[in-house]
């Protein structure tokens, strides 16, 4: 199965309802590139909004709650997220994993509860500055990658996202050599795990992915896609990213 390019925006806490119209030009756009899948992820609050726009498109939460509902103030649980209109969820963030102390277990636990929820799935792994530099990063993220990893999933809803953690909005990107390796490697790790139908996931880069180094990232070995945060908040910037995946 080829597997289709997929250009996933990342708002983070960006966007209030003025930001619509935004979302709405770039889901114009994207139906001229039929061979790309695209996706926003805005933050809950516009879930709903986003996904009823006239332009149709494809919608997405931050995270999701392992729960499905209860006293969980605050949170959002994976079932809502559907009911709102999403259709994807990000886990595992590094921002997530950083600042609320996720662990591996618990992305695990939230890709399940949004797998059964019918949502699809992007999971996001990567190494810290410290550990890229000490040469430890590929067996940093496969380790991450094993362990966040959810029990019998259906291929065509998960995928994977490499967010070198020093990258995301630094404006420094990895090598070319080094993307294509970390991005084999976890293929590999993925064929060990699931056998030959590993080779239908999307793996996708993320951090610092701009209009100008998009195609060359997209190019890279096992590069599937992007998912793009500073560059997705309006669709100046993030058309020529999809643009370059078509
Ligand atoms: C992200 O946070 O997922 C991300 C890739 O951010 P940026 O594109 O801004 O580096």
């Amino acid at each position: 199965m080829a597997r289709r390019k997929y250009v996933v925006g990342n708002w983070k806490m960006n966007g209030l309802t003025e930001a619509l119209g935004e979302a709405g030009a770039i889901f114009a756009a994207a139906r001229g590139h039929a061979a790309v899948d695209v996706a926003l992820c805005p933050p809950f609050t516009l879930i709903g909004a986003m996904a009823a726009l006239p332009e149709g498109g494809t919608v997405g939460g931050q995270d999701c709650h392992v729960q499905a509902s209860g006293a969980f103030t605050g949170s959002v649980s994976a079932p809502m997220l559907a009911d709102a209109g999403a259709r994807l969820v990000i886990v595992g963030h590094s921002e997530r994993r950083e600042g609320y102390g996720e662990s591996d277990g618990d992305v695990k636990a939230k890709a399940e509860a949004a797998l059964a929820a019918g949502l699809s799935v992007i999971l996001c792994v990567g190494e810290p500055r410290k550990v890229r530099e000490s040469g430890d990063a590929i067996d940093y993220v496969l380790a991450q990658v094993r362990q966040s990893l959810p029990d019998g999933f259906d291929r065509s809803r998960l995928a994977i996202a490499y967010e070198p953690i020093w990258a995301i909005g630094t404006g420094l990107v990895p090598t070319i050599e080094d993307v294509a390796a970390m991005h084999g490697s976890i293929r590999a790790a993925l064929t060990e795990r699931i056998g030959a139908g590993a080779a239908d996931l999307r793996l996708l880069y993320g951090g610092s992915v701009n209009g100008e180094n998009a195609a060359e990232l997209l190019g890279a070995g096992d590069v599937d896609g992007a998912l793009v945060g500073g560059a997705s908040l309006t669709a100046a910037k993030f058309l020529p990213i999809v643009e370059a995946a078509a």
